[in-house]
């Protein structure tokens, strides 16, 4: 070897080392997120300028369990982004995630809207409301258990008894007036209907809009993204025909459900991981992100968007996410006993 050569081989050992170093100068984390990632950019955005840790997002519309478990103890997963408390639970009874024990996570988030052995952690809130035709219902306080008022018959409408949203608002149900109760009063809401469940919660809007029904079970954010819509200008006139109403504002509260996060089983970079997390729960952060998908933040002192504002005051119920979470299937085996999803009888 000339001395050329070798010049060249210590530069080439010289390079090696150096790309052996620089996992440890590159910071990142990985996020396996149900989110669309124009929602959690910003956030992400605001995140590596504050610590330098790159993110990485991996947007998935389905099988985000299944696929995590599949890659094992080599999955890249370090965060899980998902809404709704089922899909939290699922990730836990799908053994893809382990604990958080962060004392800013748990002295930040209120308790009712983390897992009591630390597993997931809500990071903005979603309430599920009436809406209401602004033309035919004068009504301004109406409580979930009114919707089986024979009152209302033929005239409500809702989304699939058995999705999610509606197994969450059945199992605040139960676990409040316990489970006779609500099977009595999911066959008064059935009899309300004014159709068989169908549609997703935008669609409950344009049928008020269209005449097809009075009131309707949807979710606060729908309200935002429907009167924001530039694609489809329609939704916002959807939107105009509705007002929000919050059942039980003067009692319990209106029931809540949860977007939320997890720390992946395996994951890679568990250290950068945690800090998003606890990025996360921090005031900033959760503005942001609360602005951008039309939610409530979770802590206190942090402020919805004004257009989140301009459907009133949320007065959340309090019963954690966690007994939600636990009468999810017996929410979930009344619906099919109740005939829910089979419309009025008479
Ligand atoms: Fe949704």
């Amino acid at each position: 070897m000339n001395g050329f050569r070798k010049q060249l081989a210590t530069l080439a050992a010289a390079t090696t080392l150096l790309s052996l170093a620089t996992p440890v100068l590159a910071e990142e984390v990985n996020i396996y997120s149900y989110r669309q990632p124009e929602l959690i950019q910003p956030l992400l955005d605001a995140f590596t300028k504050e610590t330098g840790i790159d993110t990485n997002v991996l947007f998935l519309d389905k099988g985000l369990v299944e696929r995590i478990a599949a890659e094992g103890e080599n999955s890249p997963a370090d965060v899980i982004l998902t809404v709704d408390i089922g899909r939290l639970v699922e990730t836990k009874d799908g053994g893809v995630t382990q604990p958080v024990e962060s004392d800013i996570i748990n002295s930040d988030i209120p308790a009712e809207y983390r897992d009591p052995d630390g597993y997931w952690f809500g990071l903005s809130r979603r309430a599920r409301v009436i809406y209401a035709s602004k033309d035919r219902v004068p009504e301004t306080e109406i409580t979930y258990e009114e919707l089986a008022d024979p009152k209302w018959k033929g005239r409500l409408c809702t989304r699939d008894g058995q999705h999610q949203y509606n197994l969450a608002l059945f199992a605040s149900m139960i676990a409040h007036h316990g489970a006779e109760y609500t099977e009595t009063w999911l066959k008064g809401v059935r009899e309300n209907l004014a159709r068989k469940p169908d549609g997703n919660d935008r669609s409950q809007a344009k049928d008020i809009y269209a005449g097809g029904c009075d009131i309707a079970l949807g979710n606060t954010y729908y309200v935002g993204l429907m009167m924001t819509d530039e694609n489809e200008p329609e939704q916002q006139e959807w939107a105009g025909a509705i007002k929000v109403i919050f059942p039980n504002a003067k009692d319990r509260g209106t029931h809540v459900n949860i977007s939320g996060m997890a720390l992946a089983k395996h994951a890679p970079n568990r250290d950068n991981a945690v800090k998003l997390m606890e990025f996360l729960t921090k005031k900033e952060a959760q503005e942001i992100y609360a602005e951008r998908v039309f939610e409530y933040p979770v802590i206190a002192g942090a402020e919805p968007s004004d257009i989140v504002k301009s459907f009133g005051t949320l007065n959340a119920d309090p019963l954690p996410l966690i007994d939600i979470a636990n009468n999810r299937k017996l929410a979930s085996e009344l619906v099919d006993k109740t005939g829910f999803n089979e419309g009025p009888s008479m």
